[in-house]
């Protein structure tokens, strides 16, 4: 079993007691971590040592909500004019670009994701994915990408009437049977759905089954735009949570995404089934959505992720627009700042303990060795109280120079280890280009 020793590090715990500990060291075994304190160097025999000179150690950052294939949009303007809202940009963005996505555009775009998350060190990603026109294994091919990466995926593929009905629930069921069969939690699977608006009646039955089946839980968006609330309303005569909770996709192990439009009456659903809700602050002002009504679902003990929604791979800089957003949107100097840091720190991994079985997102004993070195030196005392400030004011501009997944070394010093940079973004640029000319 390899070992690896982190010396002379700040260390970021995370504990309960949100404990800082100066000039620490990290003793990691495989892919978990030994012990974390003041111990004297030579108290194991480790087969590697990285000395932190001072700069601070914490756990990797997790993304509940990320869409890999995404990364080939950089740059990319749909043609015609420009989408005047969301049903627009879907249609005219999102819905050509998945389609055109053949196998090698969704290997490569998940690879350019996965390196720009190592690069922020970010170690477990949940992904959401959709490429119509390949499909069957198209999940297989993310795994593939996840695991030469050396990172911890949460995979699912979008199921939407938007094409043909059903679309997509066989890749999730078979998926989801491969990862209950051989699965060593590296790689877990939910059942993903793209929204309400694209969801037929039979559609969520079928799914829900299969769910129920296999006791997993769902990954779909859930109000992201009002068009969400009014297609339901108008075809279905329901709210979009009551479809979701009648149909039985709401639970504690299901993730709803943005949540921007629902009402009180659907906060209670969220709450009352303990179901997950993962805000995305850049992408919905991106698209020009709204506002989530992130401390109302707090206050009624709704557990409130973060994600990019395939906006970018960088964890902080989405908790920082989360906190911004809030307190500019509530005209409230006193809001939103340590909501963030704790759906960045705490929430995420509280979600992945429901999807995963290894504990991540804490440097204790027994934790999954996800652990960052940052280029981070601080200048103002860093302790457990002024720790949010310093994750959000000063962690956020600085390069991650260290990042390790399950024990493994990703990159070093910033050179990335298990992935050919130089090869992958040449090759992306290729099949970008050529994939940009196929959307008409
Ligand atoms: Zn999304």
């Amino acid at each position: 079993m390899s070992s690896l020793l982190i010396k002379n590090g700040r260390i970021l715990t995370l504990n309960q007691s949100n404990e800082v500990i100066d000039c620490g060291s990290v003793y990691i075994e495989g892919a978990l971590i030994k012990e974390v304190g003041t111990f004297p160097d030579d108290q194991y025999a480790a087969d590697r040592t990285i000395d932190a000179q001072g700069r601070v150690v914490m756990p990797g950052f997790i993304n509940t909500h990320h869409h890999l294939y995404s990364s080939f949009a950089r740059g990319f303007a749909a043609p015609g004019k420009p989408a005047g809202n969301f049903k627009e940009i879907l249609e005219s963005l999102w819905w050509k670009l998945d389609r055109a996505l053949n196998e090698k555009d969704v290997y490569y775009s998940a690879l350019l994701a996965l390196m720009e998350s190592i690069r922020s060190g970010c170690t477990t990603i949940v992904d959401h994915h959709a490429s119509p026109s390949c499909r069957d294994g198209s999940l297989d091919i993310i795994e593939q990408a996840f695991r030469e990466a050396g990172l911890n995926g949460c995979l699912c593929y979008e199921v939407s009437d938007r094409n043909r009905p059903g679309e997509g629930i066989e890749e999730n069921a078979r998926f989801i049977h491969k990862c209950l069969k051989y699965g060593d939690d590296q790689i877990a699977a939910l059942f993903g759905l793209h929204a309400a608006m694209t969801l037929g009646p039979e559609t969520l039955e079928r799914c829900a089954g299969i769910g129920k089946e296999t006791a997993t839980g769902f990954h779909v968006h859930a109000a992201e735009d009002l068009i969400d609330e009014e297609v339901c309303a108008g075809k279905f005569g329901k709210t979009v949570m009551d479809r979701f909770h009648d149909a039985g996709i709401t639970g504690p192990n299901s993730i709803f995404v943005h949540g921007v439009h629902l009402s009180d009456h659907e906060l209670d659903i969220l709450g009352g089934t303990h179901s997950i809700l993962v805000h995305n602050p850049e992408s919905n002002m991106n698209n020009a959505v709204g506002v989530t009504r992130i401390l109302d679902m707090l206050e009624r003990e709704i557990l409130v992720g973060l994600g990019t929604d395939g906006m970018a791979s960088h964890m902080i800089s989405s908790a920082r627009a989360a906190y911004l957003l809030q307190r500019h949107f509530h005209h409230d100097p006193r809001v939103g700042f340590l909501e963030a840091a704790g759906m960045l720190l705490k929430n995420n991994r509280a979600i992945c303990q429901r999807i995963f079985r290894e504990p991540r997102g804490e440097m204790s004993p027994g934790y999954l060795a996800d652990v960052i070195v940052a280029d981070y030196i601080p200048t103002t005392p860093l302790q457990s109280n002024t720790l949010a400030g310093h994750v959000l004011f000063g962690l956020n501009y600085a390069p991650v120079r260290t990042t390790i997944c399950r024990g493994k070394l990703l990159m070093e010093d910033g050179k990335l280890l298990t992935l050919n940079e130089e090869e992958i973004c040449a090759r992306s640029r290729e099949r970008a280009e050529k994939l940009w000319s196929r959307v008409k």
